[in-house]
């Protein structure tokens, strides 16, 4: 990791990515290394009229194929959130038979609660909620607050992931219809978020200020995964990769269609989720998810640079909301406000700091990727 603090500050002329992120560099231009990234491969995952139809026809076939021995032919994943909603809403469009999958870490919103009920209920579709043990859960998430990580949503991803899986192969379904896309989230700083998928960092992290042991927490080690994907064929699918996918657009679709309600900010449907990056990443690592995001909407043409900055410009984390979060947060991980500071204030991290299997990782997943023919 480069020394930030002698670096002097500097914004990207394209997108408003800046040196918040230690790894990011720039070009002659002063256009930096992520918008440089976003263009090369947006030919590889953005819809491109004609032919993305095609790719997506002759996807829908393949997965309406391969449920035809099953009750399902797809899962969806739905949180409550824009992204995940407009996925179920498309699919169910194309004719696909849905189980809706809700992943309940304690956290979500009453909002998100009742957006998620009223979405399968108005798409009628069937639904499985996986509810997390809160104990487990919480000695987990401890853990990483005070192992001073940058991405502490590594016990919510994990278990997302593993339980998402382990439904697909239960229900015989072998697509999962993910909510992430390459038009709004493209560009994310390695340096921001781990990888949560490394289970030696999970667990290594765990053993060293964990409390409690695992007894029910959905774990996905890669023997689990290739389980999955080789001898169960599951495979992850980015929908929205292969239709126009428009924030806003979709937004308005679902909110008239579904009665979806907005939270006020990407991913705010869980209280966990809007603290950690609207003030824990923020205050204790300087991190903005909301440069990466908006930057990516600049990139993929849905707002101009200059919206963005004006975005960026807004308070949308109200004083009285960031307190009253705090203090749920606080009594609801069972702290009290003393070493909920000290968490706070203990130096930042990097993952690299603690085990991890990423160089292992890295290399297995160039040779399986390389399998797939991808
Ligand atoms: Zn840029």
């Amino acid at each position: 990791m480069q020394d930030n603090e002698n670096r002097p500050y500097q914004q990207c002329t394209r997108c408003i990515m800046d040196t918040t992120d230690p790894e990011i560099s720039f070009d002659e231009k002063g256009q930096c290394n992520h918008c440089t990234e976003y263009f090369k491969l947006a030919p590889l995952y953005i819809y491109d009229g004609e032919k993305g139809d095609q790719a997506r026809d002759a996807l829908i076939a393949k997965i309406k194929e391969a449920g035809k021995n099953s009750d399902y032919d797809c899962m969806v994943g739905v949180s409550g959130g824009v992204d995940s909603t407009y996925v179920a809403y498309m699919a169910k469009k194309f004719g696909l038979r849905i189980l809706a999958f809700h992943f309940d870490n304690g956290w979500n919103s009453e909002l998100a609660v009742k957006n998620v009920e009223n979405i399968v209920k108005k798409l009628d579709i069937d639904y499985q909620t996986w509810v997390v043990d809160w104990e487990e859960f919480r000695d987990l998430q401890i853990s990483f607050l005070k192992a001073s990580v940058a991405n502490a949503e590594i016990p919510s991803d994990h278990a997302f992931l593993a339980a998402t899986y382990h439904l697909c192969a239960k229900y015989n379904i072998k697509y999962f219809l993910s909510g992430s896309n390459f038009a709004t989230e493209g560009i994310l700083p390695k340096s921001w978020g781990y990888n949560a998928k490394d289970v030696k960092h999970l667990k290594g992290i765990h053993k060293l200020f964990g409390k409690i042991k695992f007894k029910t927490y959905p774990l996905l080690g890669f023997n689990r995964e290739f389980y999955y994907t080789y001898v169960k064929k599951i495979k992850m699918v980015r929908l929205l990769n292969y239709i126009p996918y428009v924030k806003e657009d979709a937004m308005k679709v679902i909110q008239d269609e579904l009665g979806w309600v907005y939270y006020g900010g990407k991913h705010y449907e869980s209280v966990f989720t809007r603290f950690f990056q609207a003030y824990y990443l923020p205050h204790k690592f300087g991190y903005d998810k909301r440069l990466a995001h908006l930057s990516t909407l600049i990139c993929s043409g849905q707002i101009t640079r200059e919206q963005a900055l004006e975005e960026m410009k807004k308070d949308t984390y109200p004083a009285e909301l960031l307190a009253e979060d705090k203090e749920y947060v606080i009594k609801k991980l069972g702290m009290n406000a003393e070493e909920f500071e000290t968490i706070l204030n203990a130096a930042p991290k990097s993952y690299q700091e603690y085990p991890n299997d990423e160089k292992r990782l890295k290399f297995i997943y160039k040779v399986y990727n390389k399998l797939r023919g991808r």
